[in-house]
């Protein structure tokens, strides 16, 4: 398998002073909360009934197969019940409903950890117990990759490569300490021999801060990348950081990689106790009015985060999940913001006429997994199973660069993600 073939790395307009410097919005009281408790099709266990009081931080929900996922109260008040709601996957899914007391009372007998008296095990138990996951948008449970004693080195992605978000940025800069608690307790979970944090080199105002945080701690180093897409993607970063490639996951080259926010919202859990409750969500795009990070409770629907920042300047807009080049369309405001949500983009909806393919090769020369999209899309509209299979669609990660840099406006990642869903439909059978 042949990853990062081409020059794969584009320097892309980020649009991030739109947040950047912004003050970070808090939410008037919500009436409720919309806790999103379906995973998949993971067996979850409701812990609540309707009418139980809940408080802030209280286990709601389970799940406990091969993964271990706690989901939790993020306001307290009254279970008023399950309901079905689409879920950033565009399918209905559940979500346990509480109303919100206004009163936030914290549950009692929250678990804190000392970083000085904890041992690996005992800070990888603690990450599980919170139910941590990753917060750069994959949701992933953070235990499950500590779980080895292969690591050498663990990396830090500060590098919020996607368009318009600031949130990681935001967070970090204002929150330092629960930062450098959490980076802390992650390269002591991760017994690696070093940690380096990516970030972008553009981050000019945040580096001296990183540099200064870190300065005392031994083999943890603040390592400036450059500011090209998808440096963020796990893959482009352990290249760029350690020069080794990998075919699924980074431990495969002794590594592991945790996003900014997680390791801030690992530090939270350690000093106050609090699971992932809260978030720093950016809210931007060209058709919303006053973009800005907005702090929300965890189950706000998109439609509260957009009335907060003065509403939609577009009559039709696409709404995503996330950034606009890795991020998921999700059609309907009435999607919640889970623990793992950074962002949510409103762009104005263009309708794009689509011209012929130019056979220029842009696609196939930024493919960040040496991908050939255009061939692709032309195996996938031949409906040829057999060219798909060795054109490897599922190697894509969905990073957008295929439908950016087509000149003739070629929705190409479409059609790759068409061709993943064709391949998965054929192993599954
Ligand atoms: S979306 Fe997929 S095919 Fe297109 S450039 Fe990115 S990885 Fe390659
Ligand atoms: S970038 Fe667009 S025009 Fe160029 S080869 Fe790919 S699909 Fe065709």
């Amino acid at each position: 398998m042949s990853f990062l073939i081409g020059p794969m790395r584009k320097h892309i307009n980020g649009h991030k002073e739109l947040t950047a410097h912004n003050e970070i919005l808090s939410l008037p009281k919500l009436e409720k909360v919309y806790i999103p408790i379906t995973m998949g099709n993971a067996k979850i266990e409701v812990k609540v009934k309707e009418n139980d009081s809940v408080k802030v931080g209280d286990v709601v929900a389970l799940r406990n197969d091969h993964f271990y996922v706690p989901v939790f109260a993020s306001v307290s008040g009254k279970v008023l019940g399950i309901e079905k709601r689409m879920g950033s996957n565009l399918k209905p899914a559940d979500h346990l409903v509480i109303e919100n007391d206004g009163q936030y009372t914290k549950a009692e007998g929250l678990s804190t950890l000392s970083l000085e008296e904890a041992s690996a095990e005992k800070i990888i138990d603690f990450m599980k117990e919170k139910g941590l996951v990753g917060c750069g948008g994959a949701g992933f449970p953070t235990y499950v990759k500590y779980n080895t004693d292969k690591c050498e080195t663990l990396i830090i992605n500060a590098v919020e490569c996607e368009p318009y978000i600031t949130s990681d940025a935001q967070g970090m800069g204002l929150n330092k300490d629960l930062f450098h608690l959490g980076v802390k307790a992650m390269f002591k979970a991760s017994k690696a021999k070093k940690c380096m944090v990516g970030i972008k080199v553009s981050k000019k105002d945040l580096i001296p801060v990183l540099q200064d945080l870190f300065k005392d701690d031994k083999g943890i180093e603040v390592c400036p990348v450059p500011d090209v897409y998808p440096m963020g993607w796990e893959r482009t970063l352990v290249y760029e950081l350690i020069h080794k490639r990998y075919d699924r996951l980074p431990i495969e080259v002794n590594c592991i990689v945790s996003n900014a926010t997680t390791a801030i919202m690992l530090g939270e859990a350690m000093t106050s106790g609090m699971p992932i409750v809260e978030k720093i969500v950016t809210v931007s795009g060209d058709a919303i009015k006053e973009p800005h990070n907005v702090r929300c409770r965890v189950g706000t629907p998109f439609s509260a985060l957009v009335e907060a920042c003065g509403g939609y300047t577009s009559e039709t807009v696409s709404l995503i999940a996330g950034g606009p080049m890795m991020g998921t369309s999700v059609i309907k405001d009435e999607v919640v913001v889970a623990s793992s949500t950074n962002a949510l983009t409103i762009l104005a909806y263009k309708p794009v006429e689509s011209l012929k393919c130019l056979r220029c090769g842009q696609c196939v020369e930024h493919c960040p997994s040496g991908l050939e999209p255009v061939n692709i899309s032309n195996a996938l509209k031949a409906n040829d199973v057999d060219r798909l299979e060795k054109l490897r669609p599922m190697d894509c990660i969905e990073c957008g660069m295929c439908t950016y840099i087509c000149p003739s406006k070629i929705e190409v990642t479409e059609n790759v993600r068409k061709a993943k869903r064709l391949m998965a439909l054929r192993v599954k059978k």
